[in-house]
């Protein structure tokens, strides 16, 4: 596997790299100005840069087991900084203007929450998943056709919702200089749905980019 990926590193540099190096060196010496945070799910099927796209430079990612921001006001408790971490620089240092909590169907940390079957042996995991835990409720409480479906949008919305927890967030919220965007990832077809507050629904990306609303 090693060997596979020092062989890709390789390729890289023949098939990307020197086609590119005028771009590259631009990058490396004037630095990075992304133009969003991109926090998504750690899932090996699910990558920012390919379902979007987007070249270095251009997405500021964190990604973490089903796509969750901890509260601001839990982070310490609950042992992590790292995305709190990332929020502030990516907002703070880089200006980033918009955030996107991207989840997927299938999510294996989502389902874990809704069908109560994280691994014993991984007490970090479980306590983690805690965060996940009321938008994954709320759809298995409501019940009805697709529930982990729900329960991966339901835990959007609600990771969504955490991120206004972060003074820096919610400074920029108010004054109408930061965006955030909900959307799911369907790994099958590569399609997007994105979160609509005004129809307070996910609906498909494409018909959004047709005018622009996607931002
Ligand atoms: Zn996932």
């Amino acid at each position: 596997m090693i060997e596979k990926l020092l062989r890709g590193n390789l390729s890289f540099r023949h098939e990307y790299v020197a086609g590119a190096r005028q771009f590259l060196e631009r990058l490396a010496s004037e630095g990075q100005s992304p133009g969003a945070l991109f926090i998504g799910c750690s899932d090996s099927r699910v990558v920012p840069e390919l379902l979007t796209s987007s070249s270095p430079g251009e997405l500021f990612v964190v990604r973490n087991v089903a796509n969750i921001v901890p509260p601001a006001d839990e982070r310490r408790s609950m042992g992590d900084d790292s995305v709190g971490a990332a929020i502030e620089y990516a907002i703070g240092v880089l200006g980033v203007e918009h955030v996107v909590v991207c989840g997927h169907y299938g999510c294996g940390g989502v389902r874990a929450v809704v069908e109560h079957h994280v691994p014993p042996d991984s007490p970090r995991l479980a306590e983690w998943l805690t965060h996940a835990a009321p938008g994954a409720m709320r759809a298995a409480v409501a019940g009805g056709e697709r529930v982990l479906d729900k329960a991966v949008e339901e835990n959007v919305e609600e990771q969504i919702a955490n991120l206004a927890s972060y003074p820096m967030v919610r400074e920029r919220l108010e004054r109408g200089a930061l965006q955030l965007h909900g959307w799911v990832y369907d790994l099958k077809s590569g399609h997007l749905v994105v979160w609509d507050a005004l129809a307070d629904a996910f609906l498909p990306a494409d018909g959004m980019t047709a005018n622009g609303s996607a931002g």
